[in-house]
């Protein structure tokens, strides 16, 4: 398959300081080591609940945030690039080619500039030099998500918030990219506003040929929309299959516990919720062993002191790969 991305052994660990001298006193693990490969042309989901590293892996992904380790290997017919190399100079031509849509655009969008003013920027850095033709290429991306050319003079503050998630996507769009991360782009929206932008993503995925990165903790969303996804846990990714494939022969007692919890049209289908208790531990000092294994309701007695590998499973002829001691058990897959 045509890979856009290589992810190798990528850590994002930022130091935790303390006291008066603000003495490093350890390290919050927010991605804690993501081998991935991530397709041209695909939607790849990455899901979890708050605080597992999503954002902090869609983020470290583009080098908005520094890794600490490992690589983002940029993959195209004519190089491998490994941009976590890179300084902000040499990151310039591959900025263009990843793009972010953020969860709320309100705060992503200036309030004192207009439309116009905010979409300008990304096309003067990168060589649009006269004002009539940013114009039209500003009125061509509003068309393009379903808004009104002359709605560029307006200000953020007239605009809904559905109207602005699509100016936030036009903008990501602005200067031709290949891969989009969408961090929790619909989350703050209206079921039925939800719907219209994933719809506009994907007539616009098909038209301009993209990649997108669509993170999110609600995993009613990614079944329609991904071709893979990616489960993350306390900074680490712990299932990873085809969309289908998650939902109807799921590996993980994580991902079982976050798929109990969404509704299901046909009820005979609907299995009982499993609720996890707590919330997901501190990044700073992770469990011993497998880090589910304080909420896990199939924990056994290795799962205190064995971390699980994030292993390739075959099922039904398809890639799957999952870490759980448990899926080694003969009767697991
Ligand atoms: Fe649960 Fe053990 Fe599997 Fe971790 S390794 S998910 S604790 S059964």
């Amino acid at each position: 398959k045509d890979v856009i991305l290589k992810l190798r052994d990528l850590k994002a660990h930022f130091p935790v300081k303390a006291g008066v001298f603000k003495r490093t006193v350890g390290h919050v693990k927010a991605v804690d080591g993501v081998d991935l490969d991530i397709y041209r042309g695909e939607v790849l989901g990455v899901v979890g609940e708050s605080g597992c590293g999503k954002t902090t892996l869609g983020k470290a992904i583009l080098r908005l945030v520094e890794s600490s380790e490992g690589q983002v290997i940029y993959c195209s017919d004519d190089e491998q690039r490994d941009l976590t190399t890179l300084d902000n100079e040499g990151m310039v031509p591959y900025r263009k080619k990843l793009q972010i849509v953020f969860q709320d655009p309100h705060s992503s969008l200036n309030p004192a500039f207009t439309i116009f003013g905010s979409l300008e920027d990304p096309l003067k850095k990168y060589g649009v030099k006269s004002r009539a033709e940013r114009r039209k290429i500003i009125g061509d991306l509003l068309e393009a998500v379903n808004m009104r050319p002359e709605y560029m003079d307006r200000y953020p503050h007239e605009f809904s918030g559905g109207q602005r998630q699509r100016i936030g996507i036009a903008r990501a769009l602005s200067i031709g990219p290949e891969l989009i991360v969408c961090d929790e782009a619909v989350s703050a929206l209206d079921v039925s506003i939800q719907a219209q932008v994933l719809q506009l993503l994907m007539k616009l995925k098909q038209e301009k040929n993209l990649t997108y990165v669509f993170i999110t903790h609600d995993l009613s969303v990614t079944e329609y929309i991904c071709d893979r996804i990616a489960v993350m846990y306390l900074g680490r990714v712990v299932e990873l299959c085809d969309s289908e494939e998650l939902y109807n022969h799921t590996l993980h007692p994580y991902t079982r516990a976050l798929l109990s919890a969404v509704p299901v049209a046909d009820l005979d289908k609907q299995t009982d919720r499993i609720v996890l208790e707590g919330d997901v531990p501190s990044p700073v000092n992770p469990p011993s062993g497998c880090p589910f294994h304080p909420r896990c309701q199939s924990a056994i007695e290795r799962c205190k002191t064995d971390v699980p590998k994030l292993k390739r499973y075959e099922v039904d002829g398809r890639d799957h790969f999952a870490s759980c001691h448990l899926v080694d058990l003969p009767e697991a897959v």
